[in-house]
This record gives structure tokens, C-alpha cells and sequence, in this order.
């Protein structure tokens, strides 16, 4: 009976074979040179590169999208150094200037007294799943503005807001009925968030937005976040007056928050400025020309010192 006395052989012809027809290409690196020893002859087909041209790790880092290049670098580098098995996704450059998302998956090979010794991994093309993952990124992107509802607050969002009042408009300069308009800004926000963070910054928008959003109760009026820390309110048939009792109202809602703001000048508690107008719009009114007038009744409550409503 013929025994195979060198099993080594055929095993690693079998290796060889295997690691060198996959999809994945294998590399290794010697970490006291920094010099590769192998790298799988597959590399040519997918970056154009050929193994020879592999020297040493800086041709690696050399062929890397030059925004990913630092990260990953210092990255690998500390992980190698302490001796940690790691992976990276990076673009990589192809001989004609292109780039193909890479996962880059290594593990650390150390000697028999625990130094050391060399980086062997695989590398991975990922560009088809980074071209479908940067696709739903995209969809959410136009779903949410494709959506009347902020993202972060639950409340009705500008694009929602331009169509209620356009309809608002139509029907007040139909009916010959006043329509109020409130625009409210937080004060000092710029500071809550430097102080406070922006996770906190965040969840006050929503307790703000959530609390104002209750404040006004007839069936038609409507509030939104009309950007950034600024909220906006329809009143249809509602007159200055009327108006002015809603804007105090929302000041005392928030009043009873009494959400810390430290950094604020005009108080300990968080408060807000609102501009007010009302109008009864006729054909030679436009709502942009409204808008902008109650903005700039908004800009002078900010110059009275805030935590005030001023009337355009
Ligand atoms: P003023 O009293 O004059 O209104 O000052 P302000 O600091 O409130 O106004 P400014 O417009 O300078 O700053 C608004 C700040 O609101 C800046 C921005 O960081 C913050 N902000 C806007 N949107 C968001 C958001 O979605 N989340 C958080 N956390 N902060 C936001
Ligand atoms: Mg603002
Ligand atoms: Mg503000």
C-alpha cells in the first residue's frame, strides 16, 4: 500500500488554488518590513494592478481615495500594533483612476512568542453593496421630502405649511376673514445646543414642538416647524387681537416647561420670540410679502431683547 509521505504538498497546492480562484484576494504583509510577501494574483482583474507592483505598504495606502486614506491608515496601524484582528472598508484606486469599495478583513499573526509577525487578510469588493446601501440613503432622503411631517419633531413640516397656507389664503380672501400668522423662534438656541449638546438640543425642539403644536385648538388652525429651531402658526379667521392671546399663550406654555437654559441672557428657563401679523388678503397681497413682514416683526422682538411678541 502507497502512503502519501508528503502530505504538505498536494494540500497546499489545494490552498493555492482555492485562495487564488476566489472572489476574495488574499494578501499578506511582513510586519518588520512592511513589505508585502504575497498578494493574490486576482488584484490585476479588479484594480488593474499587477501583484509585482505591491511592494510595500505605502503602495497600499498610496492607492486609497485620499479622504479615506488618513483614517484608515492610522486605523490599521494602531489595530496591527496592538496586536488586534480588524477590518476596513475603503476606496481603492484603480490603475485607470477609478475607485471600488473595499473590506479590507486582517488578521495579526504573531510568532511563537507572541510577537508580531505579520498582517494576512482578504480583501473584499464591496462596491455593489455600498452602491445599494448609498441607493436607500438616497430613497429616505426623498421619501422624507416627499413627506409633510419633520422628521425630528412628529409635527407638520414646511413643505406641508406652504400648502396650508396657500389654501388658507385662497379661502380668507374669499371670505373677506382676517388671517393671523405667528412665526416663533427660540431664544438663545445656538447657545442651549453649545452648552447642552446637540442630543439635547434635539430633544427640546421635540418638547417644544410638541407642546406648541397644542396650543391653538380651532379645527383649522395649524402649526409647523418651519426650520431649524423657528415654528410657524396659521390662525384662519383670527384677528390681531385673537392672535396676540394665542402668542401669549404659547410663551406661558413653554413657561411651564421650564426647560434650563443657563446660557440665555434673558432668563434661566427657555424662552421664545414670536412675531405676529394678521391680514385680510385681497388680489393685490402676496402670502411671501405676509411671510416676510412677520419675519421681520420676528426680528424685532429679537432686537427688544427677546422673550416678547411684537406685532408686524
Ligand atoms: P436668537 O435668540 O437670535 O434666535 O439666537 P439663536 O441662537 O436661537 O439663533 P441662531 O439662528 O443663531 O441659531 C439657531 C440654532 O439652532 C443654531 C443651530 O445649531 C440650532 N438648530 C437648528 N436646527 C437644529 C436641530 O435640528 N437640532 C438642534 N439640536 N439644533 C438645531
Ligand atoms: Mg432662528
Ligand atoms: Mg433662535
Amino acid at each position: 500500500m502507497t502512503e502519501n509521505t508528503e502530505p504538505m504538498e498536494p494540500a497546499s497546492d489545494v490552498y493555492k488554488t482555492l485562495l487564488e480562484s476566489t472572489k476574495a484576494i488574499p494578501w499578506k504583509i511582513d510586519w518588520k518590513t512592511l513589505q508585502f510577501s504575497y498578494i493574490g494574483p486576482q488584484i490585476e482583474a479588479l484594480l488593474g494592478w499587477a501583484p509585482s507592483s505591491w511592494v510595500s505598504v505605502n503602495d497600499w495606502a498610496e492607492r486609497m481615495h485620499p479622504e479615506d486614506r488618513a483614517w484608515v491608515v492610522d486605523f490599521c496601524v494602531a489595530q496591527s500594533q496592538s496586536g488586534t484582528d480588524h477590518e476596513a472598508d475603503y476606496r481603492a484606486m484603480t490603475k485607470d483612476g477609478e475607485y471600488i469599495w473595499i473590506r479590507d478583513v486582517v488578521h495579526v499573526a504573531r510568532d511563537e512568542n507572541g510577537e508580531v509577525e505579520a498582517l494576512i487578510g482578504f480583501m473584499f469588493d464591496i462596491s455593489e453593496r455600498k452602491e445599494t446601501e448609498q441607493k436607500l440613503l438616497d430613497l429616505q432622503k426623498e421619501l422624507e421630502e416627499l413627506s409633510f411631517k419633520d422628521g425630528l419633531t412628529g409635527v407638520s413640516n414646511r413643505r406641508m405649511f406652504d400648502s396650508v397656507l396657500e389654501r388658507e389664503w385662497v379661502k380668507a380672501r374669499r371670505d373677506k376673514q382676517p388671517l393671523s400668522l405667528l412665526l416663533i423662534d427660540i431664544d438663545f438656541f445656538k447657545q442651549y445646543n453649545d452648552f447642552y449638546g446637540h442630543i439635547l438640543g434635539d430633544d427640546c425642539l421635540k418638547q417644544v414642538a410638541q407642546t406648541l403644536s397644542t396650543v391653538a385648538t380651532r379645527s383649522r388652525d395649524f402649526f409647523a416647524r418651519f426650520g431649524g429651531e423657528e415654528f410657524v402658526m396659521v390662525l384662519p379667521e383670527t384677528d390681531a387681537e385673537a392672535a396676540k392671546i394665542i402668542a401669549e399663550r404659547c410663551q406661558k406654555a413653554i413657561f411651564k416647561l421650564q426647560i434650563s437654559h443657563q446660557q440665555s441672557d434673558v432668563s434661566q428657563l427657555l424662552t421664545i420670540s414670536i412675531g405676529a401679523g394678521t391680514l385680510v388678503p385681497t388680489h393685490s397681497h402676496d402670502s411671501r410679502d405676509f411671510i416676510n413682514t412677520v419675519d421681520k416683526a420676528l426680528y424685532q422682538a429679537k432686537q427688544q431683547g427677546r422673550n416678547t411678541i411684537q406685532a408686524a
